[in-house]
């Protein structure tokens, strides 16, 4: 099977809901995020573009199940009620055929478990969402997961741009295919291919900005022990997987902050396999594959690397002496 049609599908879907994401940050207000429980911010395009994409799910392949990171559990307050609003009028600016009332249901249609024996697929509409809200870089992820393994992926990144270019860029990558980059606004396509570097010691490392989703003083001792000169370079959100994938960095370290905290499956599902397909590597940091079968969380995994290819092994090694140390 080669999912060319489910691809199709993703690439338009993410390329619509940036819309809205650049729209809602191009005017962004304090009153377009809230608190969620777990005090992690979630603004208007989180909701918005999980609506658009559970809409265009639900009419390209109607029994195609979605896990989306987001529900409308915090919009029931008097306090969310600007918010509703505001995002109910950015989704049916983008997308006419909703219906203002159908909004929060196909926000919360994206409620899936996952699971090892099921095709679905997973979404975080705005990952990053810190990155997202300082005006830097996020990413719109979109994954198709069947019988827990990774068949296709979609990243749309609204600020990273192709040289050259003033849009952002979307890559894409189908098992078996290869990952190719097109312009957000559809020209250009091109295969990409991470970089084929000699010695580690030339490698470009990149982690998260926030040192709360990745601990920064680890892999400051791993670049030094891999003779790396050059700063890390710190991006918010799956654009890390993005860059690997298309040769800027050669190795994206997320390394655990706190022993326990499992990963999300919508926060690597879609960049993972456009950096594989590109011709990386993905681990966690022993080097083990990541289990995409448990439901919502890498419960199997501890952290993640991602390297071009040839330097995993030597860069899951030092990792594995300087956390074990
Ligand atoms: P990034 O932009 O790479 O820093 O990653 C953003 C993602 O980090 C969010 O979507 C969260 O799901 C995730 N996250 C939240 N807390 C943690 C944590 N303690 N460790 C790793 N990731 C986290
Ligand atoms: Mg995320």
């Amino acid at each position: 099977m080669d999912r060319q049609m489910e691809l199709e599908f993703a690439i338009s879907a993410v390329a619509q809901a940036a819309r809205l994401a650049i729209d809602v940050q191009s005017e962004l207000a304090p009153q377009d995020a809230l608190a969620k429980q777990d005090r992690s911010p979630v603004t208007v395009a989180d909701y918005g573009v999980q609506a658009l994409i559970s809409f265009a799910l639900q009419k390209a392949f109607s029994n195609d199940p979605l896990m989306g990171e987001e529900s409308s559990d915090e919009l029931h307050s008097d306090a969310a009620k600007p918010i509703i609003q505001k995002v109910i009028e950015r989704v049916t600016a983008v997308e006419p055929m909703i219906g203002a009332n159908e909004v929060v249901r196909l926000i919360d249609r994206a409620s899936h478990a996952g699971g090892a024996t099921e095709r679905f697929w997973t979404l975080d509409p705005i990952d990053g969402t810190k990155g997202f809200l300082r005006k830097e870089q996020y990413a719109i992820a979109l994954a198709l997961i069947e019988d827990g393994e990774i068949v296709a992926g979609v990243l749309g990144c609204p600020n990273l741009s192709v040289s050259g270019e003033t849009t952002g860029c979307l890559l894409a990558a189908s098992k078996g295919h290869g990952t190719r980059m097109r312009s957000l606004d559809g020209s250009h396509t091109t295969a990409i291919h991470t970089r084929a570097i000699e010695s580690s010691t030339d490698a470009i490392v990149c982690e998260s900005v926030e040192s709360g989703h990745s601990d920064h003083s680890s892999s400051a001792q791993v670049t030094d022990k891999l003779g790396i000169t050059s700063d890390p370079v710190r991006i918010d959100s799956q654009c890390k997987y993005a860059v690997v994938a298309r040769g800027d960095a050669d190795i994206y370290l997320r390394l655990p902050t706190r022993p326990g905290y499992q990963e999300r499956i919508w926060d690597h599902a879609a960049g993972m396999i456009v950096v594989t397909e590109a011709g990386g590597v993905v681990t966690d940091v022993n080097g083990k594959s990541l289990d995409f079968s448990n439901g919502a969380t890498l419960s199997e995994n501890s952290g993640v690397i991602a390297t071009s290819g040839a330097i995993h092994d030597r860069v899951v090694g030092v990792v594995q002496e300087v956390l074990g140390s």
